[in-house]
């Protein structure tokens, strides 16, 4: 594949810069990637690991020359981190981000942005539970869908390269307005983290009581919840608090329909109960379907003593 971008500056060297690095590189997408992060060890960690060609000290070292500057740092540190390396941008260049929230991330990086740097938000729908620099890997965003917030009036040069980027690295690309694209990340992502941490703090209480036995006999239900409650408590704190009020309105939407449910277990609402599970299992289905889950089952998960991965 050939080159997009003559010189990548990434700031922030965890798990979605790092499979953008990784991605990049195998593809050949771009003449150079420089990285740098805030603490010197994932700095070091970066330059054993080689995947940037150049690691600088600091942001603004990092995205001077850059065609292409992405912010990959929780999306709190967002604002200051665009306010630090706006005098440094080169004219022309494209400046977008990996935050898992847009609204906040246009608001706080929107008003630094200089004359003549094109930002245009984005947002990978792909990820996993680890974070840090040795996370990465470059098939992370491979038919997984890129989320582009380009606002009203973008440069269509700008967007053609990053869109052809996210496609380059195996993404599937759309374009959405802001405020909508903050509401269906509530609905499908994180709504869903801050139940699976309810009922991962639920069963720690419980476990107090009961001996250990929730993690003895942790059966596939709950293991889920463990693997989603493990996310990177930096990043899942700044997710919600910037995208509050979508979060919280689909928050009070799960509580409606959880008293529903709570109600028909009470009064022995078997229909109502087998009506809704038939609902939600299609629903299962037609992600499948769309190629965005394995119908194997456990998750396509292999006992860990045959020494196989998951697929
Ligand atoms: P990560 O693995 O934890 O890496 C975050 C990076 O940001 C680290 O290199 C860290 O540097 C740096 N950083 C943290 N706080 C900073 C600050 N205040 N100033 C400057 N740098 C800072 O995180 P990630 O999973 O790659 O997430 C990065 C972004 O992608 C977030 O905005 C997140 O919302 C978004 N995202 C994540 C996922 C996911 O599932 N993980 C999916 C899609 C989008 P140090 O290591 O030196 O502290």
């Amino acid at each position: 594949m050939s080159r997009i971008y003559e010189r990548v500056a990434l700031i922030g060297l965890g798990l979605i810069a790092g499979s953008m690095a990784r991605a990049m590189q195998c593809h050949g997408l771009a003449g150079e990637i420089v990285g740098t992060a805030r603490s010197q060890e994932t700095r070091d960690t970066a330059r054993e690991l080689g995947f940037c060609d150049r690691v600088t000290e600091t942001a603004a070292e990092a995205v001077r020359g850059a065609d292409l500057v992405v912010l990959a740092v929780p999306v709190g540190a967002m604002g200051a981190l665009a306010r630090e390396i706006a005098p440094h941008l080169a004219p022309g260049a494209t400046l977008t981000d990996v935050g898992s929230v847009k609204g906040h991330v246009v608001e706080s990086v929107g008003p630094h942005v200089p004359e003549g740097v094109h930002f245009i938000p984005a947002h990978p729908m792909a990820g996993t539970e680890h974070s840090g620099p040795e996370s990465g890997f470059a098939e992370l965003f491979e038919n997984r869908w890129c989320l582009l917030v380009p606002g009203d009036n973008p440069d269509p040069d700008a967007l053609a390269r990053l869109r052809a980027l996210w496609q380059a690295m195996g993404a599937n690309v759309e374009e959405m307005e802001v405020a909508h694209h903050d509401l269906v990340c509530a609905v499908t992502s994180h709504a869903p983290h801050l139940i699976a941490y309810t009922m991962v703090g639920v069963a720690d209480d419980l476990d107090r009581v009961s001996d250990s036995e929730v993690i003895k006999f942790s059966a596939a239900g709950f293991r889920d919840f463990t693997r989603i409650a493990a996310s990177d408590p930096t990043m899942w704190r700044d997710v919600f608090l910037t995208n509050k009020d979508a979060t919280l309105e689909i928050l009070g939407r799960f509580t409606e329909e959880l008293f529903a449910l709570q109600r028909a277990i009470r009064t022995g609402d078997g229909d109502y109960l087998f009506d809704y599970f038939t609902r939600t299992r299609a629903i299962r289905r037609g992600i499948i379907e769309a190629g965005q889950d394995t119908a194997a089952p456990d998750f396509g998960r292999v006992p860990a003593s045959s020494g196989q991965k998951a697929g």
